[in-house]
């Protein structure tokens, strides 16, 4: 090859190289820029295309035709992406997918410090996302859908929401109170000016607290901080999004030429992040090139470039084994009544948000991806740990005591981006029952105290008012007979928005009126009604 081509394909690669990596750049801020603006913002109404993300997901797509088992319109940009995958291999992975920037990011970072350094892990470990993708298929073709918890769209929004954006809105706050305090009076004006900007888009209006948020940024940076065993070892090694793509790959028609390593060189082996050379043949695996363009921007003898071919490219199955295939499929099936112990445990311990699918069907097409978390505007809708069983891992359940479902607020089936939660018109929200709200004499100040408390029923914000008072003769804790006020619960009116808990000014986490998920209240009343009949 002539020098002056050689430079010119050297030219084109450096250029590409560098659309790849604005791209990367352009995708992670727009990602980060959508996750903002799921927020309350002057009106109850998401603007923007909040879901363009998730739509592209190929993966997601997949769990929600597993879980409804009907075609869905919305995902249709991610079947342009399959296509382009089809024709180009794993472009997304280099050029679209937020947290493979970030992961190239703190490869880059980590690279400069100790220098670039081939994959040491056996190349079977690439195997562990094909087989994943398969368990998280035939489980979630049962009825355990655990897809979000690993799609790395989902994961990564779900951590920014849970944990990172609730951390750094903390720091934040606290840092402009340390600046307020330090700073000089003059800049004050300046700094309030700052602080009025960033409240809002980037410091939440409120102190944020998820009960996962500790174990799920945890998660979050380890799955960060595998860079450090590997570059893009998750990519690699762990993604099922990669292994779909890399399944797709398989008739990509964009290919690196030479196929192989050259004999006399070898050292594409070395920059390739995604360790693609295979070790004996040095042929080129192209499930696994996610077109970085790093190998034609460094070849010394500028020989490597991408062309488009016509014929089908000979690609090795992924060699997972028919024995392993059998087995991960056995284990998954297996698996599933263990799985799925404590999951009916879920419908009698959570209040599913206005909206929410049966609890089954809710379970199958939530991605726990936290979206509906992070638009609530109490704070009430918590992740669920163990509560609910496996199945219901990270689903928002609502917590009163903490936040309750503002009356006027329909965000969470806005934010929702499968309809698992619907979205519902503020007057149809507003005859939502989500739960059942009741007292309890123990705790509640006029049953327990002999004194008057209004507050939760002048909280009570339906109409006519799901909470009255009953005066009634009680002996106060002074031995005299008062007449008191009591809190009475219209059970055919409350719809649970637990706004009475949230306001009970009874302390501690036991309130003196507390909201049940409506399957344990129909139970309680099913007990009371058998029991009724049993002494009659
Ligand atoms: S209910 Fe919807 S918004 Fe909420 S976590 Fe599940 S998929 Fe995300």
């Amino acid at each position: 090859m002539s020098e002056q081509s050689g430079n010119g394909l050297r030219q084109r690669g450096l250029a590409w190289l560098w659309l790849r990596r604005f791209s990367q750049v352009i995708s992670l801020c727009f990602f980060l820029y959508l996750f903002l603006r799921y927020r309350y913002q002057d009106q109850n109404l998401l603007q923007g295309p909040l879901h363009l993300f998730f739509r592209l997901d190929p993966l997601l797509w997949l769990s929600e035709i597993v879980a409804s088992w009907r075609w869905t319109w919305f995902f249709l940009p991610a079947l342009a992406v399959l296509l382009l995958t089809v024709l180009l291999g794993r472009f997304f992975c280099a050029w679209i997918c937020p947290l493979g920037a970030l992961f190239d990011g703190i490869g880059t970072a980590l690279n400069a410090r100790r220098g670039r350094q081939p994959g040491n892990l056996s190349p079977s470990y690439r195997l562990i996302k094909y087989l994943l993708l398969l368990v998280l298929i035939v489980l979630a073709i049962f009825g355990f859908n655990w897809i979000g918890i690993f799609d790395p769209l989902a994961l990564f929004f779900r951590s920014l929401a849970l944990a990172i954006y609730p951390a750094a809105s903390y720091s934040g706050e606290r840092l402009f109170d340390l600046l307020f305090g330090l700073s000089p009076e003059k800049w004050g004006d300046s700094l309030d000016a700052i602080y009025s900007v960033l409240k809002g888009p980037l410091l939440a209006e409120r102190a944020l607290s998820y009960h996962l948020l500790v174990f799920t940024g945890l998660l979050f940076i380890g799955v960060l901080l595998l860079e450090l065993v590997e570059r893009r070892f998750w990519c690699k090694n762990l993604c099922p999004l990669g292994a779909l793509f890399g399944l797709f790959a398989r008739w990509r028609r964009l290919r690196r030429l030479p196929a192989k390593l050259c004999g006399d060189c070898g050292e594409c082996k070395f920059l390739c992040k995604m360790d693609s050379f295979a070790t004996e043949s040095g042929r080129q695996n192209l499930r696994e090139c996610i077109l970085c363009m790093s190998c034609q921007v460094s070849c010394r003898e500028n020989r490597v470039q991408y062309r488009f071919k016509a014929s089908q490219p000979a690609v090795p199955h992924p060699d997972i084994g028919r024995r392993r295939i059998v087995l991960a499929v056995v284990s998954a099936a297996v698996s599933l009544p263990l799985l799925k112990v404590g999951s009916k445990r879920a419908q009698a311990q959570a209040i599913r948000p206005a909206g929410a699918l049966p609890e089954s069907e809710f379970l199958q097409r939530c991605l726990r991806c936290g979206a509906c978390m992070k638009v609530c505007v109490t704070n009430g809708l918590q992740p669920l740990l163990l509560q609910g069983g496996l199945d219901a891992l990270w689903t928002p359940s609502l917590v009163p005591r903490q936040g309750y479902c503002e009356f006027h607020c329909t965000l969470c089936g806005q934010a929702c981006p499968t309809g698992a939660i619907r979205a519902l018109s503020v007057a149809e929200k507003q005859r939502t029952v989500i739960g059942k709200a009741v007292t309890d004499p123990s705790r509640c100040i006029p049953y327990a105290r002999g004194q008057n408390c209004l507050v939760c029923e002048e909280h009570c914000p339906t109409s006519p008012k799901a909470i009255v008072l009953r005066p009634q003769k009680k002996m106060n804790p002074h031995g005299k007979v008062v007449t008191v006020k009591l809190p009475v619960v219209i059970l055919d009116r409350c719809i649970g928005c637990g706004i009475c808990e949230n306001k009970c000014p009874v302390e501690g986490l036991q309130a003196g009126i507390r909201v049940r998920p409506l399957v344990s209240m129909e139970q309680r009343l099913l007990e009371k009604a058998q029991g009724a009949g049993r002494k009659a």
